[in-house]
């Protein structure tokens, strides 16, 4: 066989980009490098030094099953089992929702807190919340809770990738359960897409990430009305709730449900210019 009729790392990522491309995927190119840098353990720079090496039989078998899937229209970020969050690399898998860069906001308000000295963050799901406020030094007492047990076990490997090994994760089931301790913050980015609203969403996030981290099954609003009701029962005086909102769903309808239980609410949004961010307090 001549040269040319091996797959090179050049010809695979050429050959991978088009293929890519009719199948309409963004950032092609991008995400062939990333697939390849996952099969050979490299970083992209190094891939550029291997351009003529050729990929062995048993790592194309491994790059092929990972494009088929990706054609196929599952997420990116399944695939190679990684997420970033807050600049840091988090375990996924589809137990749990990808990480979402606007919900690095919540970080950024908790930032702007002093002196909190215990944090609730409720379906914590991959952990990437809990376990980035611990890695930023934002508070050393984090419990951390989902309904889903395999989400549970995510987040724990996660936890044990960066060695944090103080944070208590725990099964529980919010909607129907009661805390029986007191936080001075709770964040939570919950399930707030309505049941009806869901068959509009993307295929890739539809058909691929965790229902029960999208959607309440009923109009998006249980987890506020749940906040809502129990605020005084989890929140320490002077604490305050971040909760990650939609702007698209019902944000009048949202802190509607907060001012009438008398609390105070703030709205921040995001770099895409859009509420996201919901701060509840007395
Ligand atoms: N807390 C996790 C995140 O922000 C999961 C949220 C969820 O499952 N709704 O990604």
């Amino acid at each position: 066989m001549k040269k040319d009729d091996y797959w090179t790392i050049l010809k695979i990522i050429l050959w991978t980009t088009k293929y890519f491309q009719t199948n309409k995927i963004k950032n092609a190119r991008l995400e062939v490098e990333w697939f390849l840098c996952h099969v050979l353990s490299c970083k992209r720079i190094d891939l550029y030094l291997q351009f003529e090496n050729i990929l062995n039989e048993n790592k194309l078998n491994i790059f092929k099953s990972m494009i088929t899937r990706r054609v196929s229209g599952e997420p990116f970020q399944y695939i190679i089992e990684k997420g970033t969050f807050y600049g840091r690399d988090f375990i996924v898998n589809s137990n749990v929702l990808i990480p979402r860069p606007e919900t690095e906001l919540i970080i950024d308000r908790v930032k702007e807190k002093k002196g909190i000295t215990s944090i609730l963050d409720v379906g914590t799901g991959s952990g990437c919340i809990a376990i980035t406020c611990f890695l930023e030094k934002l508070c050393n007492d984090i419990s951390a809770i989902d309904i889903s047990n395999e989400a549970l076990n995510v987040a724990k490997k996660n936890a044990a990738h960066y060695n944090v090994t103080s944070i208590k994760f725990k099964l529980h089931d919010f909607l129907n359960d009661n805390l029986n301790k007191k936080f001075d913050m709770i964040l939570s980015n919950p399930p707030y897409i309505e049941l009806q609203q869901m068959k509009n969403l993307p295929n890739d996030v539809k058909k691929f990430e965790p229902h029960i981290a999208l959607t309440d099954n009923k109009d998006g609003l249980s987890f506020y009305n749940k906040f809502a009701n129990s605020f005084n029962n989890m929140i320490n005086p002077n604490g305050c709730l971040i909760l990650e909102i939609n702007d698209k769903i019902k944000l009048k309808k949202i802190i509607n449900i907060f001012h009438t239980k008398n609390l105070q609410t703030n709205v921040f949004k995001d770099l895409q210019n859009d509420n996201r961010v919901l701060e509840i307090y007395k």
